[in-house]
């Protein structure tokens, strides 16, 4: 899973959480105020209605029981009754009279349409409505019946009737026992009640929307028969039934049994309401109030749908703001590994372009700076390498050039060395024959041929000696012995051995201080110091020679020096002495090859150390060469 998404969801969840918890609490908390509000709402309807029902009838009773004491029907009863069907007699007209003055009163101040006095066998003897008079109430319909015979013993009310013999109206009777002046029974007092103000105080659908009722009902064995029309019935008065046990109509079953409650339920067309009902005992009927729960709870669904939708939108926001937080987040976090996947692919000159102030600015910053030190280090680390390519190449050039030099030294080497050794043998035949010829033809020759035979001689003994100074030149590195310890004043003292004669005659002195142990080639020690010693005699002023051979341990080598007090040398000539055949007199000022130094040249690179010169001309020469420490001089 990648950050941004991680951090998407971690501060959705941040931001939503707290959200839905109180929209939820909000939500459950108004949802079950508003139940239990609708539900008290509609109790007090249904307790209010039933009091106004209830008090509509007891009024109507309490009209009756005045009715029963009414001197007027007391008196005239028993005339209407004896005198019925003779409308003319004077008595039936005074009692007529007289009943219709204060029944007409009452009926005009009460809510009864008529008023009837019924005689014991139940034939309508007094009504104000003249269509009543004479009508027989025994065989009538059943409410007329039954409100006839009840009414002989006690106040009631008969049940619901639907007048279409004659008003086409909702009429109810309600009926009393009627006594004369003797207080013995004389009939019955019917009052026509019309239902239609009680089905509007019932109806009223005030405060109920336009799903909720109120309607009532009465218990016929095990059915609940609707007495009211219905608001989503109109025709159910009287027709709509109930069967009790069903699950719809569920309130008003329970009314009619005489309980009270409220609640959800199933309403006789099978909808969900909630209701409340309660039982009327004057009358014996159920009183239901309800409202479609849609309606009812549409506060609840509308809120719902609400808090839904700003549910929606706040998480939708709170999406993209984290989203965007996330990406603000994770964008140069993956810039950096990017950056950090082109360095390893090679790229040193990469910008990352993060430039906030926080921590992932500085590591970024951080990140540059490295790649930008990184960048320095690989390019003096490529030219160091270039550099070193070149150095190995011309070092590979110099060792071949080297080794070339090298092989044609050793070729030229090997040739000086065969050539002046194998010109030895015709040169001694030579100057041999040469010595022949002066004493055996001594005689028989010419001065000029004796002097040219001593021209040839003198020509074949230095040739002599040039051979064998170059064999002995090119002995050094083609011949050289192997390096050991070697004491210089061994050397020295070997050397001398060969000037013993020459030192007498010229009357030189040659000493030497305290000399080394060196690790060197002990012949050719003897000759370098032959050679530089010879020369240092040779090279003589007029002054007796005087040489002096000292030592001198110098940054871990020993330099040695060969002093003399001879002719000197001029500055410019130091380097070239050194050079084979050189020389800076006439062979007849000195006699020598010209080799002498350059065999001490080639002796002493041999052992890896230098040779050089310092002079003043007319003041004597002092040559040095170096030595390693043969490490056994302490
Ligand atoms: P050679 O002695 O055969 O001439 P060298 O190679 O020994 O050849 O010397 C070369 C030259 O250096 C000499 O000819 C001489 O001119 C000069 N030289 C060498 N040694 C000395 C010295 N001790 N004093 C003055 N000049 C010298």
């Amino acid at each position: 899973m990648s950050i941004r998404l991680k951090l998407t969801i971690i501060f959705l969840a941040i931001s939503s959480i707290p959200l839905i918890l109180v929209s939820a609490l909000t939500y459950t908390n108004f949802k079950s105020s508003l139940e239990a509000n609708r539900l008290a709402q509609l109790r007090d309807l249904s307790v209010f209605r039933a009091d106004r029902i209830e008090a509509y009838f007891a009024g109507l009773k309490a009209d009756v029981e005045i009715a029963q004491g009414f001197y007027t029907i007391q008196k005239n009863l028993p005339v209407m009754t004896r005198l019925a069907g003779h409308p003319g007699n004077p008595e039936f007209v005074t009692a007529k009279k007289m009943l219709d003055g204060q029944l007409r009163h009452m009926r005009s101040v009460s809510a009864m349409t008529d008023i009837m006095l019924v005689n014991p066998e139940g034939n309508v003897v007094y009504s104000i409505e003249p269509r009543h008079y004479r009508k027989d109430l025994s065989h009538g319909l059943d409410a007329e019946r039954r409100a006839f015979t009840q009414g002989k013993t006690r106040v009631c009310f008969s049940d619901i009737y639907f007048d279409k013999a004659e008003d086409y109206r909702f009429e109810m009777l309600v009926a009393a026992p009627a006594a004369d002046l003797s207080g013995a029974f004389a009939g019955v007092i019917v009052f026509e009640v019309d239902m239609t103000p009680v089905y509007k105080l019932i109806q009223d659908v005030t405060g109920l929307g336009s799903t909720g009722e109120v309607l009532v009902g009465i218990k016929t064995g095990n059915q609940v028969e609707f007495l009211n029309p219905l608001r989503h019935d109109p025709k159910a008065a009287l027709i709509r039934k109930a069967t009790i046990g069903d699950a719809s109509g569920f309130p008003i079953q329970q009314a009619v049994q005489g309980r009270s409650g409220v609640g959800l339920a199933i309403d006789y067309r099978g909808k969900q309401v909630i209701a409340a009902w309660r039982y009327i005992p004057s009358m014996n009927w159920g009183l239901v109030a309800k409202i479609d729960t849609r309606e009812a709870f549409a506060d609840v669904i509308n809120l719902r749908n609400l808090v839904l939708m700003i549910l929606i939108i706040v998480f939708a926001l709170s999406g993209i703001m984290a989203f965007s937080i996330a990406q603000s987040i994770s964008r140069p976090i993956k810039r950096l590994s990017e950056g950090a996947a082109e360095i390893g692919s090679g790229k040193l000159d990469i910008k990352l372009g993060i430039d906030q102030k926080d921590e992932i600015g500085r590591l970024s910053r951080s990140f540059e700076k490295m790649t930008r030190d990184l960048k320095a280090i690989t390019a003096s680390r490529d030219e160091l390498n270039k550099e070193i390519d070149e150095r190995k190449k011309a070092e590979g050039a110099l060792l071949k050039t080297t080794d070339e030099l090298s092989r044609s030294n050793r070729d030229l080497e090997q040739f000086a060395y065969v050539a002046s050794h194998d010109l030895q043998e015709p040169l001694r035949a030579v100057a041999g024959f040469m010595g022949l010829l002066k004493n055996q033809y001594h005689d028989a020759m010419d001065a000029t041929a004796k002097e040219y035979i001593d021209f040839a001689a003198e020509g074949a003994e230095r040739m002599q000696t040039l051979i064998h100074d170059l064999l002995a030149y090119s002995r050094v590195g083609t011949k050289g012995g192997t390096f050991g310890p070697l004491r210089m004043k061994d050397a020295f003292d070997n050397a001398i051995k060969n000037f013993k004669t020459i030192i007498d005659e010229t009357g030189a002195s040659v000493t030497c201080g305290e000399l080394p142990m060196v690790n060197a080639d002990a012949s050719q020690m003897t000759q370098l110091l032959q050679n530089l010693i010879g020369n240092a005699i040779k090279f003589h002023g007029p002054k007796k020679p005087e040489i002096t051979i000292n030592a001198e341990l110098k940054g871990g080598q020993w330099v040695l020096s060969v002093a003399d007090n001879g002719i000197g040398i001029e500055p410019q000539y130091f380097e070239r002495i050194f050079l084979i055949f050189q020389r800076l007199h006439g062979r007849a000022q000195y006699k020598g090859t010209g080799i002498g130094l350059a065999v001490c040249k080639r002796i002493v690179e041999r052992h890896g150390g230098s040779i050089w010169v310092e002079s003043k001309p007319g003041q004597g020469s002092i040559f040095y060469f170096t030595l390693s420490d043969g490490g056994n001089n302490r």
